[in-house]
């Protein structure tokens, strides 16, 4: 399955625990550059959002997260 497009805010994505049970490259936590010295976090399988904490580790929580994140996307179609 193709990865799906990289914006040009995003900074990193990180895979998901359930993204790597099923194989599946578009279930990952998003870091997303907000100005120049700020990013969030955000995950698209749950409502993991970090954009509400003034904390610069970003990359670091959305690593954390990825590894243990077991939720499921909802369907869309
Ligand atoms: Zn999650």
């Amino acid at each position: 399955m193709p990865q799906p497009a990289w914006p040009e805010d995003v900074v990193a994505r990180y895979l998901t625990l359930s993204g790597e049970i099923f194989r599946d490259p578009s279930m990952y936590v998003e870091v997303l550059r907000k100005d120049g010295q700020h990013s969030v976090a955000r995950c698209r399988c749950c409502t993991y959002d970090t954009s509400r904490q003034h904390d610069g580790r970003a990359q670091d929580m959305a690593q954390a997260h990825a590894e243990t994140c077991r939720a499921l996307p909802k369907p869309t179609a």
